[in-house]
């Protein structure tokens, strides 16, 4: 059985690790390999193999820098076939799904190919006489990122680029659950040019985790995961004097007004619950249907959720692949079994799914819960499964007013031909993202992703501009070249505009 190892200072190593944790085939349920969790010391080796890569990186030029990113976006494209059955195997996701959080990674890293642009400094000339200001931002050093199992490269690459073209050197702590892309990641780099030690990556649990978080080293860490943790990891970073941005979990509503073309609606809906088997924290997992929009819309959504083909990541015809790991598969299930309890209608139950040849798979079917209260576990609780819940409400004051209730604030969209609903929603929704018509609202890499309330612990989004706002600090210079020529006196009082 394979052993899946830390990647330190440019190669493979086992470090001192010697606990390891197992790496299933999502579609099989076997177990396929083992991964190194990571010991504090371990840690400590990552971090100096970063710290004595630093002072070189921090001084190469931008267009070195820009150069390594060009080639590993070229490189990106080259493998995107492999990189994408990689996570398929070990994720279980379809491989037209990984193939989409490639890209939508693979977008980072163009951004970061650009990241001359987005480090440039202002001038103000002449402020007072012979005198001028500029400013412009520098690195902060070792930085880190922790990452969640459901986009093994899309979330990393939310961070890396970013912190390495700004002239930081990088420690990843990938999920546990599908480590190997991140490897793959760390080879490319070296392909690319990169110098070693400027990224590692380390494997690991919370050991790793509050090492890094504890390491008097490091100065940023960005995390993405569950709420908890996030909250977890803000208050112990911060507490030792890190920057921190941590991105939580989810439970983002999509609200269909009555004068929405149901059909399309429901075909986005659909896609947007039940692709990646709902493990995505932009997934719709409410739908907040207003006025007499709901009956018809439960109709629609109860057809197309029934033609879903479940079925193994690899298989080219399967749109919806398992969940991660066992103890999800049960979770998800005992949510469904919890909401029914509670009375929640189960429209669509996707509970105890076979799959042909694959029995012993993680899967669950797509599920659909209608009539679900806000007092229910099922509405409060991130199910992170294929379970789309159904709350009904009058108008669209009452489905504002229920986002807004609610404490996570990822994403949430709106289904309406009505452009002045759209705008009221827009605007009154304490959410991050907003989708119209979009069910699946993503920002662009050169936009920066967030959420609002419990999705965002701190005050920084990542990627974009917020990312490199994140992962540099500014200086200001105030200078003064007098003219030779000129004899120039000391003043004693506080410096003023002459
Ligand atoms: P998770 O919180 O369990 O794990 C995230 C990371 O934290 C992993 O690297 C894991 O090893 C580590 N970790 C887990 N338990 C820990 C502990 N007790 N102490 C220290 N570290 C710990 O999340 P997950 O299950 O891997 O991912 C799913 C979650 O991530 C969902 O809640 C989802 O909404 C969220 N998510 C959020 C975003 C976003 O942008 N807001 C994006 C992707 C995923």
């Amino acid at each position: 059985m394979t052993t899946i190892k830390h990647w330190i200072n440019g190669v493979p190593t086992m470090a001192a690790s010697t606990r390891t944790s197992p790496v299933f085939d999502p579609a099989t349920g076997r177990q396929q390999a083992s991964v190194l969790l990571a010991e504090s010391s371990d840690v400590d080796q990552a971090v100096a193999a970063a710290s004595g890569a630093f002072e070189s990186w921090r001084n190469s030029s931008l267009s070195q820098r820009m150069r390594v990113m060009f080639k590993l976006r070229e490189l990106l494209v080259e493998h995107e076939e492999t990189l994408a059955r990689l996570i398929s195997s070990e994720h279980g996701k379809v491989i037209d799904d990984a193939r989409g959080e490639i890209v939508r990674g693979r977008e980072v890293v163009e951004y970061a190919c650009g990241i001359a642009d987005a480090l440039r400094g202002g001038f103000s000339d002449q402020v007072s006489r012979d005198v001028d200001v500029h400013n412009f931002r520098q690195p902060l050093g070792v930085v880190a990122g922790i990452t969640p199992f459901n986009f093994p490269i899309m979330v990393p690459l939310w961070m890396h680029p970013i912190a390495i073209a700004t002239g930081n050197t990088f420690v990843l702590k990938p999920s546990e659950r599908d480590p190997s892309a991140s490897n793959f990641v760390a080879e490319l780099y070296t392909e690319a040019g990169l110098p070693p030690g400027v990224f590692n990556v380390v494997h690991g649990d919370k050991v790793a985790v509050d090492a890094i978080l504890d390491h008097p080293d490091i100065s940023a860490v960005s995390f993405v995961g569950s709420t908890p943790i996030a909250r977890y990891v803000h208050e112990r970073g911060t507490a030792s004097g890190k920057r921190v941005q941590a991105l939580g979990g989810a439970k983002n509503h999509a609200v269909v007004l009555p004068d929405a073309d149901l059909e399309f609606a429901a075909n986005h809906l659909t896609a947007a619950a039940f692709g990646s088997a709902g493990q995505r924290c932009m997934a719709i997992s409410v739908a907040v249907a207003v006025g007499d929009a709901a009956d018809a819309l439960v109709d629609v959504l109860k057809q197309k959720a029934g033609q879903i083909r479940v079925g193994p990541g690899h298989r080219p015809d399967s749109e919806m692949g398992p969940l991660v790991t066992r103890a999800a598969q049960e979770r998800v299930e005992g949510a469904i079994a919890t909401a029914a309890d509670q009375g929640a209608v189960v429209v669509v139950d996707g509970r105890g799914l076979k799959v042909d040849g694959h029995e012993q798979g993680f899967f669950v079917g797509p599920s659909i819960l209608d009539r679900v209260g806000p007092d229910m576990d099922a509405y409060q609780q991130e199910i992170f499964g294929p379970v789309l819940v159904i709350v009904r409400a009058a108008d669209l004051d009452e489905a504002i007013a229920l986002v807004n209730a609610n404490p996570y604030g990822n994403g949430t969209a709106i289904f309406t031909g009505d452009g002045g609903a759209a705008r009221r929603f827009q605007r009154d929704v304490t959410v991050g993202m907003i989708g119209v018509n979009v069910p699946i609202p993503v920002p662009m890499s050169y936009y920066s992703f967030g959420g609002w309330k419990d999705s965002l612990i701190g005050d920084s989004a990542i990627h974009g501009a917020e990312g490199v706002r994140f992962y540099t600090r500014p200086k200001v210079v105030t200078s003064r070249w007098p003219h030779v020529e000129r004899s120039v006196e000391a003043a004693f009082h506080f410096p003023t505009s002459t």
